[in-house]
């Protein structure tokens, strides 16, 4: 077949390529208790306004500010206490010239009121309440819509649904909401040489280690990712689970054969399942041997079977498209720049993806890189948490430089 796609493609192009024509799968409603994680398919407009009425926030009497107006410790001013009011009730009458009403917090403050005065500033019998210094109109009055006002939009859509906007949402009367679906992957491993965690190692074989990282990785953004399972290095065999995977996926992902070996089948696999081929390998390091293809709707990433290759391509080149599938509206992580307080040695001609950690050193974000870190290693991923974008074109990184790094707490 003449090949007709981009090859060693720059990493910004290659994210690019992946995320063009990126669209969220559908919609579905969930109950407030699922929505951790979710993101949102409609823009939420406070119905009501938070407080629903105008609140005391503190235990104490809620008066007339002008009634007290001329207090003072040698005049103080005595006040008749009309009634108790606490919360979820409401005051019987308005509060007139020379009353109070004993109020508690979170209760609503009466007509007539416009000022609460805390208990401990204040002495008082059952019926009266004196005062010994004025206070201003307003004071300790949580006044209706102060939180959230009635017509705002509190939260958007594409946003992903924290806590504490899922605290928003109960309070604004929202027992279910609209969310994206989420979008299913299935993630193929290829190789000969693989057994499945729980494999006997036998001579030449390894674990397939790298099908439970991005599952793990995937699901942390949000994904439904299942594990196919282990393909051999055989064209048919891996077209036909492409095949499959492709009927009720989203997105399909492998592992490994991606090179330019004997046994590297997936770019042809990919190709014969139907797949159009958006590019293959990029001059990154490590995450060179990529292959990004779309079928339809159905994004296609073939990953290198080398764990800390698969991870560097899955943040760099398809995290972003993932998020946007999942229809986030920031699906750009964002960076921070970091220090490096040892320097890297090696030069960086295609860009460089370093796992490394964030350490405050005299107050400045440093990135700490793993003493052992070689391509193919994933230790140094397990204690990641920035993940640095070295440019391209750069030579060995002296003590001191500033780095891009995406951070992820
Ligand atoms: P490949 O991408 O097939 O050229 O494989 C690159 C390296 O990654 C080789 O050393 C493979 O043995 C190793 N490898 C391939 N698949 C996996 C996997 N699923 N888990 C861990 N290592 C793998
Ligand atoms: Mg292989």
């Amino acid at each position: 077949m003449a090949q007709n796609y981009p090859v060693q493609v720059e990493m910004e192009q290659g994210k690019e390529l992946f995320l063009s024509g990126v669209n969220p799968v559908g919609t579905e409603k969930v109950c407030l208790e699922e929505a951790l994680g979710r993101v949102l398919a409609e823009d939420i407009q406070a119905r009501e306004n938070i407080p629903p009425f105008d609140r005391s926030p503190l235990d104490g009497y809620a008066l007339r500010s002008s009634d007290i107006a001329g207090a003072s410790r040698e005049e103080p001013v005595t006040l008749s206490v009309m009634e108790e009011v606490p919360a979820g009730a409401v005051a019987q009458k308005p509060v007139e010239a020379g009353e109070a009403v004993r109020i508690m917090t979170g209760a609503p403050v009466p007509a007539g009121a416009d000022a609460v005065v805390r208990y401990e500033d204040t002495t008082f019998t059952e019926e009266t309440v004196t005062l010994s210094w004025p206070v201003v109109s307003g004071s300790n009055i949580v006044l209706a819509g102060e939180d959230v006002r009635a017509g705002d939009v509190v939260v958007e859509k594409g946003d992903e649904l924290n806590a504490a906007r899922i605290g928003v949402l109960a309070a604004l009367g929202y027992p279910e909401v609209l969310v994206y679906k989420r979008p299913l992957v299935r993630i193929i491993s290829t190789g000969d040489e693989l057994v499945d965690v729980s494999g006997e190692l036998t001579p030449g074989k390894i674990r397939n280690s790298s099908a439970y990282m991005i599952r793990a990785f995937l699901q942390s953004w949000g994904l439904d990712a299942r594990i196919y399972g282990i393909v051999k290095d055989e064209k048919q065999e891996i077209r036909r689970a492409i095949e499959e995977c492709m009927e009720d996926a989203d997105c399909v992902f492998t592992t490994g054969g991606v090179s330019v070996g004997d046994f590297d089948f997936v770019l042809p696999s990919m190709e014969e399942a139907g797949a159009e081929i958006l590019f293959w390998k990029t001059q990154m390091k490590p995450g060179m041997a990529t292959i990004g293809a779309r079928k339809g709707r159905i994004l296609l990433a073939g990953l290198s079977g080398n764990p800390s290759a698969a991870a560097a391509a899955l943040f760099v080149l398809c995290l972003p498209a993932l998020r946007k599938l999942c229809g986030r509206r920031e699906w750009e992580l964002p960076m921070i720049q970091v220090m490096l307080p040892e320097g890297y040695g090696k030069a960086s001609p295609g860009g460089r993806i370093l796992p490394g950690r964030l350490r405050i050193q005299d107050g400045k974000p440093c990135f700490i890189t793993q003493k052992h870190q070689a391509n193919g290693m994933i230790s140094p991923w397990s204690s990641c948490n920035l993940v640095a974008v070295v440019p391209r074109g750069s030579g060995a990184l002296e003590k001191g430089t500033m780095v891009h790094a995406y951070y992820l707490p």
